[in-house]
Order: C-alpha cells, then sequence, then structure tokens
C-alpha cells in the first residue's frame, strides 16, 4: 500500500543535525534545502498493517513488560510497517564517497521523513478503523524491553518482504534502512502517552542532539 508523504519537517531535521536552538549557518541553511528536496524526489513510500485482537497476536511477535503496559487498555492491535524504500540510501551512500556534511543531512532528513510517512500512515490506519478508537503511541522493536530479536517474525507476519520490499539483513538491521516496524494499541479511550524520552525514539542512534547530552523533550 503506498502512502503520501508531502513534506519533511525541516525542525525535526535540524534538530537531528543538533541545530536546535542555534544559529544557522547561511551555507548549512541551503544543503538542508537542497538535501529536503532531494528526499522528497527519491522517497516511494510505502505500508502495510494488520489488525489483531489482543488475544490473538501471533506468537514470537511482541515480548515483555513495556508492550503489555502500552496495550493494557487496547482491545485489538496493529502491526505495522512502513519504508522509503531504497532510492535514498542509495544517494546517501554515493554521497558518503563526495561529501560527507551532505551525506549527514541526508541521512536525517531521511529520518524525519519515514517519521512523517508513519505518522501519515497511523492517520491512514486510524480513519479504516473508524470512528470511536484512540491509537496508543508507535512502539517499535528495539524501543523499552521490546528487542529487536522479533523483528523476524514481525516481518513474516506482516508478509513485508513481498508486500513492501521489506527484509532484514543478516545482522538483523532493517533494508532498506530508511524503514520502521511498529505496533500500537486500538482501544475504546484516550490513551495517554505512556513512554517519553530517548530510550523510546526512533533517532536513539543517530540523534546529533542526544549524543551532544541533551534532550529535546519528545
Ligand atoms: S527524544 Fe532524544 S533521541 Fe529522540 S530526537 Fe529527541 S533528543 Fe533525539
Amino acid at each position: 500500500m503506498s502512502v503520501t508523504l508531502s513534506r519533511i519537517s525541516r525542525a525535526e531535521v535540524l534538530q537531528y543535525l543538533g541545530w536546535r536552538g542555534s544559529e544557522i549557518p547561511p551555507e548549512v541553511n541551503a544543503q538542508v534545502d537542497g538535501c529536503l528536496q532531494q528526499a522528497l524526489e527519491l522517497a516511494a513510500p510505502r505500508m502495510v498493517w494488520r489488525l489483531f485482537p489482543a488475544a490473538e497476536i501471533p506468537e514470537g511477535v511482541l515480548a515483555g513488560a513495556d508492550v503489555r503496559a502500552l496495550l493494557c487498555e487496547s482491545g485489538r492491535c496493529v502491526l505495522m510497517a512502513a519504508t522509503l524504500g531504497g532510492r535514498i540510501e542509495d544517494a546517501i551512500r554515493r554521497a558518503q564517497v563526495r561529501d560527507m556534511t551532505r551525506a549527514l543531512i541526508l541521512d536525517c532528513c531521511g529520518s524525519a521523513a519515514i517519521e512523517a510517512v508513519c505518522d501519515a500512515a497511523e492517520e491512514e490506519i486510524r480513519s479504516a478503523l473508524g470512528g470511536g478508537v484512540f491509537l496508543t503511541d508507535r512502539f517499535s522493536p528495539g524501543y523499552g524491553d521490546l528487542p529487536l530479536s522479533v523483528q523476524p517474525r514481525f516481518l513474516e507476519v506482516l508478509d513485508a518482504s513481498r508486500r513492501i520490499g521489506l527484509t532484514l539483513t543478516p545482522t538483523g538491521i532493517l533494508t532498506p534502512r530508511k524503514s520502521v516496524t511498529a505496533v500500537l494499541g486500538v482501544a475504546g479511550r484516550p490513551q495517554p502517552r505512556r513512554f517519553r524520552g530517548c530510550a523510546y525514539c526512533s533517532m536513539f542512534e543517530n540523534c546529533t542532539y542526544r549524543k551532544a547530552g541533551k534532550s529535546c523533550g519528545k
């Protein structure tokens, strides 16, 4: 299933680059604009999702106390996967040979883009489920105590390889790399944000801001 990516958050890209709250040199601004445009042109977003009654979640997909807490008021849950496709990754790799700064900015644009795609996918899921339902946060393998080792089963249950070309490398990394898998609970009343902070953020590995010892407060 395709999903629309109409804009990428510039503020998010700058934050991932570590520029939050500080003055941005004009040359960085220009490079960011160029990379945002390139990322929009190269992205080929696709997503897949399945709905399960909470009691019928396939074995081996979910584990840990955090997911139990996430789904504690949810009678159903959604498993989803989304990807930008491989063209951004190829462009990042090519840029790494010639211009590491551009490669870094493009990488951050890709990260902000896949977040935007997940937001759009979540909206589609919400509207497909109809009124009177409330979704929890998205929670991905690797967050909290949900291990990355569930990824193969997660992709298998979604038939993600066939449906959106999303697979794992032998070392367990999603490929294309700018991709996300996540679980969301479907509840009958508004859900609180149960998990906040860097440990529950998809940018944990790459965020320059976090590496500088700061937090954006997400
Ligand atoms: S929550 Fe942490 S890792 Fe995520 S964007 Fe904010 S500072 Fe970076």
